[in-house]
C-alpha cells in the first residue's frame, strides 16, 4: 500500500531535516511547546477514523486505542510543559573569581539538541510510542527533527498521525523537514536511515534482534550515534514467603490478568514468576490456572508477531524439565476472522536449578505467557535473581517482614531492574517525572535514560559549557537575570 523509500528519497529527506535543525534549534522553549500542544489537537482531531484505522491493522480494542490515544496526547501535553519549563536544560552557573589565587573562569552549562532523531514506530503501541509518541515527543521538546520509520504493520494509521503532525507543522510556522514519515517494510530503509551521517540519534522500541542491530549500526559507523533501544523484558517477579501465607490466591488473581492483558503483548509482561516450593505456592499456581481458563485465546497484532510467540513459547516447553501448568485452548466463535492468530495463554513450571542453568528459559516469550520457577529456599531464590540479565521491571510480593529478612535477594533484586515494584503487576506504566522506563543491557542499550516521562528528552541533548562568554553574548537560559525565569543552580544553590 505504501512504497518503500529509495536511498535518493532518504538522502533528500535528511538533507532537509539538517536544514531545519539549523532553524528549529534556535526556536523558544514556548515554540516548540506550542508545536507539540498543536499537534496533539490535530490527533484529536483525526476523530473515530483514527481508532477504527488502527482496530483494523492491529487488532486491538477500540476502548484499549482510545485509552492509547489518550495518553499520546497526554504526554505530547504533559512534555510541552516541561520543555517550556526549562527545567530539564540542567542549567548551571559557576560565576567567575578574579580574587582566587588562580582567577576562577566564569562557567555556564546546559543541553543542547543533538540533531535529527530517527524513530522507530513499535509495533504493539501503534500510537503512544509510535509516530507521535514519546520519542517523537521527547526529540521535538530537545530541539531535534524528527523522521519516523513507520512500523509496516500499522503504516496508515502511521501515516494518519503523520499528517496531524504536518498540518501542526504547518499551522505552527515549523521549517520544511522538521518531521519527515518515511515507510519502509524492507530493513534497508532502516538501516539507510541510522547510517546517514545526519543522523544524529536513534529511538527504538521492539524486539532485542532489531534493537541490538540499529544498536550496533549506530556505533560501527564513522562518527557513532546514541541508539536509545528498549529492547523488552521478562519483568520477573518474586513472591516472597510471608506475603504468601496470607495472600497467594488474590496474587494469582492480579497476576492472571496482568500476564493476559492485551494478549500480553506488553514489554512490562511478567514473564517469569518465582516461588519458594510451599503448599502457597500450589495454591498460586491452582487459582492461576483457574483464572487462566478464563481467558480465552486472542487476536495477536499481526501474523509475525503470532508466528514469534508460537515458535519461542514451542521452544521454551520442549526443554528439559519444563512442564505446562495451564494452556487455554478453547477458541472462541470468530468465523474465519483472524483465526490463524489466536495465541493461547499458557503458564509453564520448572525447577530453580534447570532455569538457571538453562538461559534460553530466561528469554522474552512475546505474547500471554510466563514461567514460574520453583525454589527450594530463599537462597535458590537469591541464585535466581543474581543469574538474571538485565530487565525493565522487577517486582516483590513480599510484607515488610519479608524485605526486612532477605536483604541480600532485595539488594539483588533491586541491582538488575530499572523501575522496582512493590506489591503490584508490572505491566501500566505511568507517564511522569520520576518514571524509569529503562534498565540495565538487554532491556535497554542506555540504563541511564528513561523511554517514558519528560525526563526521556535528555536522550535528544548533550550538554556544553560557556567559559568566559560576556552576559549579552550568552543564551538566554543561561544570563545572569535569567530573562525566561527557569530553574537553575548558581554557585551550587538551586
Ligand atoms: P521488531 O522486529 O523489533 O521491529 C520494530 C521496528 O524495527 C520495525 O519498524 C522494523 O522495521 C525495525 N527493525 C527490526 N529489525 C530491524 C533490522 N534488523 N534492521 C532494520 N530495521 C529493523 O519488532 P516487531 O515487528 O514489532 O515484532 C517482532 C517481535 O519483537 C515480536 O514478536 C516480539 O517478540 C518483539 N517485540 C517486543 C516488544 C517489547 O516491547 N518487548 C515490542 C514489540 C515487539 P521492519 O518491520 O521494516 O523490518
Amino acid at each position: 500500500m505504501f512504497k518503500d523509500f529509495t536511498t535518493t528519497e532518504i538522502n533528500k529527506v535528511m538533507d532537509e531535516a539538517w536544514q531545519a535543525f539549523h532553524i528549529y534549534r534556535k526556536m523558544s522553549l514556548k515554540q516548540r511547546a506550542d508545536f507539540m500542544r498543536s499537534i496533539a489537537i490535530e490527533i484529536e482531531n483525526c476523530g473515530d477514523a483514527l481508532i477504527k484505522t488502527a482496530m483494523q491493522e492491529t487488532n486491538l480494542p477500540g476502548l484499549r486505542l482510545k485509552t492509547e490515544k489518550t495518553r499520546t496526547i497526554f504526554q505530547l501535553n504533559s512534555y510541552a510543559a516541561f520543555c517550556e519549563s526549562g527545567q530539564w536544560l540542567d542549567a548551571r552557573i559557576d560565576t567567575a573569581d578574579s580574587n582566587r589565587n588562580i582567577p576562577k573562569p566564569d562557567i555556564r552549562k546546559m543541553l543542547v539538541p543533538l540533531g535529527p532523531v530517527v524513530v522507530f514506530g513499535a509495533s504493539n503501541f501503534p500510537f503512544a510510542y509510535s509516530t507521535a509518541g514519546g520519542d517523537t515527543a521527547c526529540a521535538f521538546a530537545a530541539g531535534c527533527p524528527v523522521i519516523v520509520k513507520a512500523h509496516p504493520a500499522h503504516a496508515a494509521t502511521s501515516e494518519m498521525v503523520a499528517n496531524a503532525i504536518m498540518n501542526a507543522a504547518v499551522l505552527c510556522n515549523m521549517p520544511k523537514g522538521l518531521f519527515t514519515h518515511v515507510h519502509g517494510a524492507s530493513v534497508e530503509v532502516g538501516e539507510t536511515l541510522v547510517k546517514h551521517p545526519y543522523t544524529k540519534a536513534v529511538g527504538f522500541t521492539g524486539s532485542f534482534a532489531g534493537g541490538k542491530q540499529l544498536f550496533d549500526w549506530g556505533n560501527q559507523r564513522k562518527e557513532p550515534i546514541p541508539v536509545f533501544a528498549e529492547m523488552g523484558s521478562v519483568n520477573p517477579a518474586f513472591l516472597l514467603p510471608d506475603k504468601m501465607k496470607t495472600s497467594a490466591a488474590d496474587v494469582a488473581k492480579l497476576y492472571a490478568a496482568s500476564i493476559t492483558q492485551s494478549v500480553g503483548q506488553f514489554c512490562t509482561n511478567p514473564g517469569i514468576i518465582i516461588g519458594i516450593e510451599s503448599n502457597d505456592l500450589e495454591t498460586f499456581k491452582n487459582v492461576l490456572s483457574a483464572e487462566i481458563k478464563k481467558v480465552a485465546p486472542a487476536a495477536m497484532l499481526n501474523s509475525g508477531i503470532y508466528k514469534n510467540f508460537i515458535d519461542k513459547r514451542e521452544k521454551a516447553l520442549k526443554q528439559d524439565k519444563v512442564k505446562i501448568v495451564v494452556t487455554n485452548t478453547d477458541l472462541p466463535d470468530v468465523g474465519t476472522t483472524n483465526a490463524d492468530i489466536m495465541a493461547s495463554p499458557t503458564i509453564a513450571t520448572t525447577t530453580a536449578k534447570n532455569f538457571i542453568s538453562n538461559s534460553l528459559l530466561h528469554q522474552e516469550v512475546f505474547g500471554p505467557y510466563s514461567i514460574i520457577v520453583c525454589c527450594e529456599d530463599m537462597n535458590e531464590m537469591k541464585q535466581v535473581a543474581l543469574n538474571l540479565e538485565g530487565q525493565l521491571t522487577s517486582t516483590l510480593m513480599a510484607t515488610e517482614d519479608d524485605i526486612k529478612n532477605n536483604e541480600a535477594l532485595v539488594e539483588a533484586v533491586k541491582n538488575i531492574c530499572g523501575r522496582f515494584i512493590l506489591n503490584g503487576v508490572p505491566t501500566g506504566v505511568e507517564v511522569c517525572l520520576s518514571m524509569q522506563h529503562g534498565g540495565p543491557f538487554p532491556a535497554t542499550t542506555d540504563s541511564r535514560f528513561t523511554s517514558v516521562g519528560a525526563d526521556g528528552i535528555r536522550r535528544f541533548a548533550r550538554p556544553i559549557a560557556f567559559q568566559n562568554w560576556p552576559d549579552n553574548l550568552l543564551p538566554d537560559e543561561l544570563k545572569d537575570d535569567n530573562p525566561l525565569g527557569i530553574r537553575r543552580t548558581v554557585n551550587s544553590e538551586l
